[in-house]
């Protein structure tokens, strides 16, 4: 099959491999001169939403994806009647939209934080009386790692938040004192299939995501997961891999968004699982089987951002995956993967890395 990918970032070269894997060949759109995915597959460079590109794409490709949530829907809207275009634009138009997704999240009686759009000082203060402080006010559009965000702490604060954040619609959400940070990830074929992954706890840093971990061993959890994943799955008539990110709080879950995409949250599938999210994903819009993925033992996943230390290149335990993207501050550089035979040498082995390597401090330790 010839898979046309828009973005051709670290999730078009995991794709891209995995589509290699199964005898499916990829062509990239991605406005960068070599982006990751150049070593997967060939790269249309244009920019994301150019119709010519998109055109070419489906005129060329048996199938579109996405790896990226930034695609303005009306460029997908425009090849949908040429070439089956997935995950559905209509997906993708609820998770560019924070409102749009919370309302969708309550129509699916997936419990979410209360909120409140806002798009004035006096709706923002109004949203801080009835909802409490701190308050979380996000933009609700192009929002992505925490960029886009701000904490309203305390009284009189509104009105330089909301300078802050710009003139953009923003939403209001109680701030939640969760335990830990869950993701979900499926994928559901055309026929109609699902697979879900087992939820994995993750560990977010500056917004961005420093680790994950997998199983989480909580039965109630990765039932209240599966039941979320599923009703969102089935009411978009969804196909590829879709990644749902969840708050833990007195065992129970409150969704907080979702992406209509492969994601950061399941690199460990690669090595950890018997068919990664790629492979799914793949599988998913060209239509074959998916394959169920069964765990290979537990794993955990550790983001390197911003310099890939040498170190990383000699590790006894680990498996580094570089993106060969070009050092900055706070870019997502590559990841390593552990998949230990238990959950404390998996936790000890991430422990190493972080101290040896990274000279970091982060809890790698298991959600209790
Ligand atoms: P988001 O862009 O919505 O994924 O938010 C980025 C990170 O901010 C999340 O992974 C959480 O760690 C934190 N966060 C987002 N919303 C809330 C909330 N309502 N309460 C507490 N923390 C939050």
């Amino acid at each position: 099959m010839r898979i046309g990918i828009i973005g051709a970032g670290q999730l078009g070269q995991m794709l891209g491999f995995a589509a290699q894997e199964l005898g499916d060949t990829c062509t990239f759109v991605d406005p960068s001169s070599s982006p990751p995915a150049a070593v997967a597959g060939e790269v249309h460079q244009a920019a994301f939403d150019d119709p010519e590109a998109l055109a070419a794409l489906a005129t060329h490709c048996d199938v579109v994806t996405y790896e990226f949530e930034n695609v303005p829907v009306e460029a997908l809207l425009a090849i949908v009647d040429k070439v089956p275009v997935y995950p559905p634009p209509d997906a993708l138009r609820h998770a560019q939209d924070r409102l749009a997704e919370k309302r969708l999240f309550e129509r699916l009686n997936i419990p979410v934080p209360a909120y409140r759009a806002v798009d004035s000082v006096a709706e923002l203060e109004e949203a801080a009386a009835d909802l409490g402080r701190p308050l979380i006010v996000k933009t609700r559009r192009l929002g992505y790692d925490g960029k886009g965000q701000a904490v309203l702490t305390g009284h009189g604060q509104a009105a330089a938040l909301l300078g802050q954040l710009g003139p953009a619609s923003l939403i209001a959400e109680q701030w939640v004192e969760f335990d830990y940070e869950v993701s979900a990830i499926g994928a559901r074929n055309v026929a109609g299939d699902i697979v879900i992954y087992p939820l994995t706890d993750n560990e977010h840093a500056d917004g961005i995501l420093r680790r994950s971990i997998a199983p989480v061993e909580e039965p109630k959890l990765a039932r209240l997961a599966e039941a979320y994943m599923r009703r969102l799955l089935e009411h978009l008539d969804y196909v590829g891999v879709l990644a749902l990110e969840l708050f833990v709080i007195d065992n129970e879950l409150l969704a907080n968004e979702f992406a209509p995409r492969v994601h950061n949250s399941g690199h460990w599938t690669i090595e950890g699982t018997a068919a990664s999210q790629f492979t799914n994903h793949v599988l998913a819009i060209t239509n074959r089987q998916l394959v169920t993925p069964e765990m290979r033992g537990y794993a955990g996943m550790l983001n390197l951002i911003g310099e890939i230390p040498d170190a990383t290149r000699h590790l006894p335990h680990g498996q580094l995956h570089e993106y060969g993207k070009t050092p900055r501050p706070g870019r997502k550089l590559g990841h390593i993967t552990v998949v230990a035979a238990s959950a404390a040498d998996r936790d000890r082995e991430l422990a190493k890395i972080c101290e040896t390597v990274m000279g970091s401090t982060l809890d790698t330790g298991s959600a209790p």
